[in-house]
């Protein structure tokens, strides 16, 4: 079973549209165990641009991080 960080990389990669189907599996199985993680897609997905920052507060700390780190190389790319 994956492990919310190794799903959040998963995801990351999923949002970008590299995630292998064997990747999207495993995401989705982890998807189906774990509600935080759902939350965080659905949430996610629905939040404009610097609002995600906010939502980053109020995931777990592994998963904010890397939502931290993610958003910081998005901006660092876009400017
Ligand atoms: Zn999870």
């Amino acid at each position: 079973m994956y492990t919310c960080k190794d799903s959040i990389n998963l995801l990351m990669n999923f949002l970008d549209g590299e995630l292998s189907q064997e990747e999207t599996q495993h995401l989705r199985e982890h998807l189906q165990g774990c509600s935080p993680c759902v939350d965080f897609l659905r949430t996610y997905r629905a939040t404009p641009g610097l609002c995600k920052r906010a939502l980053a507060a109020r995931m777990p700390k592994e998963v904010s991080e890397k939502l931290t780190e993610y958003l910081r190389s998005k901006i660092k790319s876009a400017s």
